[in-house]
């Protein structure tokens, strides 16, 4: 396995960060982010429960642009809302979410964020290859409508109910659709690849969902990790955070994961149950002493 590329990544080694809120405007999202030690962020750029999206008020994103660079907080991610579904077979539905996509792109580019992360969505009964033909007509429609060339991560999913995107050969086959073009790229999400079946707590079982990730999809496509405990045991398929080292991942695999060079080069992004600052910044602190 040629891992070379991934050193150039971001050109970062393993920053950690949160998803932080943006209640109060996006500016105060870095304040929350300094708060904690974050050295990279993910932002939603609308409330995430609904499909209504203002535009960002230009003051607001040249603050939150100043601010990032004062604090050294690189790079930045914009989450899209829950509510998108790129497979869903509803021609409504699937329109309004390549509109919400391609919103937050344009709301990415503005922030100068890195990409945009998104769910996939569900093909809602339909089977799994009219799934992924939607999600890779909407991509293809985004890529083409927005001016900018915006990354956008496609998220690793838990796999409940007749969502796309759990297993590597789907997401393989969306990313094959895009060849060459590096637009397209994967976020793997600790919690949702172990609920989905792949195991991550042994040095074996790492390798081997890492060499299958590689030989599906391309280990080169992969540009960042969120990285969170599962309540969900291994195949549980169940969508449920933990706080780092208190789930059914523990410690151990976070270990794993850091000293292994297709993902302790990227950016790891925590969306561990928000209770406290405090309990954030130990979160953070157990991240950083697993990749020591
Ligand atoms: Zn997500
Ligand atoms: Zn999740």
């Amino acid at each position: 396995m040629d891992l070379s590329h991934l050193v150039t990544g971001y050109n970062i080694y393993m920053r950690v960060g949160f998803h932080v809120g943006i209640s109060g405007g996006l500016p105060k999202a870095v304040d929350r982010a300094v708060e904690r030690g974050c050295e990279t962020i993910q932002v939603f750029v609308s409330n995430p429960r609904g499909w209504k999206h203002s535009d960002i008020l230009p003051e607001d994103i040249e603050t939150f642009r100043a601010r990032c660079k004062e604090e050294d907080i690189s790079p930045v991610f914009v989450h899209t809302i829950y509510l998108i579904n790129l497979a869903a077979p509803a021609p409504e539905v699937w329109e309004r979410s390549l509109d919400a996509l391609v919103m937050n792109m344009r709301a990415a580019h503005a922030l100068g964020s890195a990409a945009v992360v998104t769910h996939l969505g569900s093909h809602g009964g339909r089977g799994a290859d009219f799934g992924i033909a939607r999600v890779i007509a909407a991509l293809e429609a985004a890529f083409e409508r927005c001016e900018e060339p915006v990354p956008v991560l496609l998220e690793t999913t838990a796999g409940s109910g007749n969502s796309v995107g759990h297993d590597f050969i789907q997401l393989g086959r969306i990313a094959g659709a895009f060849g060459e073009d590096d637009r397209l790229g994967i976020c793997f999400d600790t919690c949702h690849a172990f609920a989905a079946g792949y195991e991550l707590r042994s040095e074996g079982g790492l390798r081997r969902t890492l060499q299958e990730l590689d030989g599906e999809v391309g280990l080169e496509r992969l540009k960042l990790v969120h990285a969170n405990d599962s309540k969900g045991d291994l195949g549980s398929r169940l969508d449920r955070h933990e706080h780092i080292g208190e789930g059914k991942l523990g410690m151990e695999a976070f270990k794993l994961m850091a000293s292994h060079p297709g993902l302790g080069n990227l950016p790891w992004i925590l969306e561990t149950p928000g209770m406290s600052v405090e309990k954030d910044r130990e979160n953070l602190r157990r991240i950083r002493s697993a990749a020591r």
